[in-house]
């Protein structure tokens, strides 16, 4: 049998996230290739073979998932949230890049799926209405000041912005340094939200303003959305405010 493989997202929490898609082929799939914490969300047949890892190492994955698809099994790579974004199908597409010339023939697909940052925003109503931006803030591939140069130009740029990866217990810190970027370059009032394990049992939202804003709060389950000079907070007598950014550009920054 000719080997395939499929590069596929599990969505940020929810079971109902999954696309059909996706859900397809990893009941089709022979062989499953992710991270352990993705791999752990799956029901697996005993007919499928695991190749759970437990390192962050994506390249060597990637390189592994190739490698069995090559010799004839039908692999399905798993992230959280959508593939492309962050994730595992980059990594996939380097290794094919660097690689034997034969893995450029093989029969490789990425399924879309639900990105945290869409999930996060659809819970808090409709922040990503106008432009935006997504920044990852772990400096674990590229260094620091570059981040620090993308944050400032994105809010200067009046981009809406999502911020993946915003803390671990390895970069408690970093957050801290992104906020201090942000608030140097904006004022206090910009909205700014926390969506933390969004799709899971212990989703919590937090929405505040940059000025009283806690980074602290931050960890690697967490998205933190930054508004843009445009985005506004529809305050109601219970729960947690909607959160928009109207399509219409509201003129100068606030
Ligand atoms: N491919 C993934 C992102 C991987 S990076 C995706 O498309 O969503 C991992 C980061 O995504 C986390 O540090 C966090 O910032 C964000 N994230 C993933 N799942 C999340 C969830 N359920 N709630 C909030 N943020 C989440």
């Amino acid at each position: 049998m000719t080997g395939t493989l499929r590069v596929l997202g599990l969505g940020p929490g929810q079971a109902d996230w999954i696309t059909p898609e996706a859900s397809r082929e990893l009941a089709a799939a022979s062989d499953i290739v992710g991270y352990q914490a993705y791999v752990s969300r799956l029901t697996v047949r005993s007919d499928q073979n695991v190749h759970a890892s437990d390192n962050g190492d994506e390249l060597a994955r990637a390189r592994h998932a190739l490698e069995l698809a090559a010799g004839g099994a039908q692999v399905a790579v798993v992230s959280g949230g959508d593939p492309g974004v962050f994730a595992m199908a980059a990594a996939v597409f380097e290794a094919i890049d660097h690689g034997p010339p034969g893995w450029r023939e093989l029969d490789v697909a990425v399924l879309p799926g639900v990105t945290a940052m869409l999930a996060a925003a659809a819970r808090l109503g409709a922040p990503l209405g106008a432009d935006f931006c997504a920044i990852n803030l772990s400096d674990n591939l590229k260094p620091w000041s570059v981040i620090e140069q993308r944050l400032a130009l994105a809010v200067q740029a009046d981009f809406i912005i999502a911020l993946y990866n915003p803390a671990s217990k390895a970069r408690p810190e970093q957050v801290h340094k992104a906020f201090a970027v942000l608030r140097a370059a904006v004022s206090g009032d910009r909205v700014v939200a926390f969506a933390a394990a969004v799709g899971r049992k212990d989703e919590s939202l937090h929405v505040t303003t940059l000025a009283n804003a806690d980074p602290g709060r931050a960890d690697m389950r967490t998205l933190i959305l930054i508004g843009s000079s445009g985005t506004r907070l529809v305050e109601r007598s219970s729960g947690t405010p909607f959160v928009y950014s109207s399509r219409r550009w509201s003129g100068a920054e606030r």
